[in-house]
């Protein structure tokens, strides 16, 4: 029989002082970081010297979160062209090679530098933030080859808190289950679907999750976590599950909290929100480009378009944390379009989507007449309705309160939306 698990895993930080400073500190604690990484990178890493040089600006341009604005964004695309020029990295390290640990490759393919001591708190604050414990023992199902995820971040992040870690990697899942089995892992890293893959595999083995097993905390990444599959999830192992958002190049932007409340930005990243088109920031509460700036001196990659949509809320969080967070991803940058002036997102039509169970699908599509912008959705019911018109005025309320801007409603026959349709068309043409 496991113990029973006596350990709260409620309340806790992995730096307090940092988690829960007061709010209207944070911005000359950034700032001053800021500084510090500004200075570093223009002495240290050729690649961030050219942006700066080829944009006519000098560190001291650089004093507050707002003057990033004027940093040209730094693109993945961008990224990968001056490592082809000047590999492997394209001079945006900020060490020399011989003081790296190690190099990783991720698709691309893109060069990471691995550092000597590994110090960046995102993760392992989230894992903390999640219910991880010194002691614990983790099965880190992700992938040790290569790439950089399992290996350097969240390995070395389990070894920060003091977790014992199981370098079980990808597959096999009979042979994980006996893992689990045998040594009564408490703590899971991977993907929501291996999780699931795994909670279907013991049963296949005549197993008990919560008997035979001992898993308390899961903290995945990498895919989408449906709330269906999360509370699917937490009920059938009896465990809690949190969710990070990052990148291989930038790490974790992003990390839940108990309170699920979007993810909280680490304390060592600045994650600015961003019109795509002109770079600028647009503030709380609006949708735009996720372009985060790290204080990490091995790898000190500023302005990095990560291509992704999210809102930043800086409200209160009721677990104490003062970050802000953002609120959840919407979709991709390249999938998005301006209305009108107003930028929309594909998330935006899930939203709208889901507000009328009787949708079974929709598509925006934008078009111009008379040098205007016109927006009209496609929607497929799942049956027909006895009031169209009546469903159809409400879905053109709800496209109005979610997007801001007028959309007709145009009903269509099952199928008429193809499968692999973009959320958002965009059908103007510019003459
Ligand atoms: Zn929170």
């Amino acid at each position: 029989m496991p113990k029973p698990e006596v350990m709260d895993r409620t309340v806790g930080f992995l730096k307090k002082n940092l988690e829960t400073m007061l709010q209207k500190k944070r911005p000359e604690y950034l700032n001053q970081k800021l500084r510090g990484v500004i200075q570093y990178a223009y002495k240290n890493s050729q690649a961030f010297k050219n942006k700066m040089d080829s944009a006519g600006l000098k560190p001291k341009d650089i004093q507050t979160i707002k003057d990033l604005e004027k940093i040209p964004i730094t693109k993945k695309t961008e990224l990968m062209e001056l490592q082809k020029k000047n590999p492997p990295f394209g001079g945006f390290e900020g060490v020399p090679i011989t003081e790296l640990r190690r190099i990783f490759i991720s698709p691309g393919p893109i060069y990471e530098p691995g550092e000597m001591e590994y110090t960046e708190l995102g993760w392992a604050q989230g894992m903390v933030a999640a219910g991880f414990r010194p002691g614990d023992m983790a099965i880190n199902t992700f992938s040790y080859h290569m790439v950089p995820f399992a290996l350097q971040m969240i390995d070395n992040s389990l070894h920060q808190i003091g977790c014992v870690t199981i370098p079980a990697g990808i597959g096999n899942t009979e042979q994980q289950v006996n893992i689990l089995k045998t040594l009564k892992a408490n703590t899971y890293f991977g993907t929501p679907s291996f999780l699931l893959n795994i909670a279907e595999k013991t049963g296949e083995m005549g197993l008990d999750l919560r008997k035979d097993l001992n898993l308390k905390v899961g903290f995945v990444a990498a895919e989408m976590l449906p709330e269906s599959l999360r509370s699917k999830l937490e009920q059938k192992f009896e465990m809690i599950i949190r969710q990070a958002y990052g990148t291989a190049d930038i790490r974790c932007l992003g990390y839940e909290c108990l309170k699920k409340n979007g993810v909280h930005v680490p304390d060592d990243k600045i994650v600015e929100i961003v019109d795509p088109s002109t770079g600028k920031q647009v503030g709380p509460g609006k949708a735009g480009e996720i372009v985060a700036t790290t204080f990490n001196k091995v790898y000190p990659l500023i302005r990095f378009g990560t291509g992704d949509l999210s809102v930043l809320t800086e409200t209160a969080c009721p677990c104490g944390r003062t970050s802000p967070r953002l609120v959840k991803i919407l979709g991709r940058v390249d999938q998005a379009t301006k209305v009108r002036g107003l930028f929309i997102h594909p998330g935006q039509a899930d939203d709208v989507a889901s507000k009328h169970p009787q949708i079974s699908k929709v598509q925006g599509i934008v078009t111009r007449k008379e040098h205007k912008d016109e927006m009209t959705f496609q929607v497929e019911l799942k049956e027909e309705v006895s009031q169209p018109e009546k469903l159809k005025n409400e879905i053109e309320q709800s496209i109005r309160d979610v997007m801001k801007v007028r959309g007709g409603v145009q009903f269509v026959l099952k199928g008429a939306i193809p499968a692999e349709a973009n959320k958002i068309e965009d059908r103007r043409t510019w003459e």
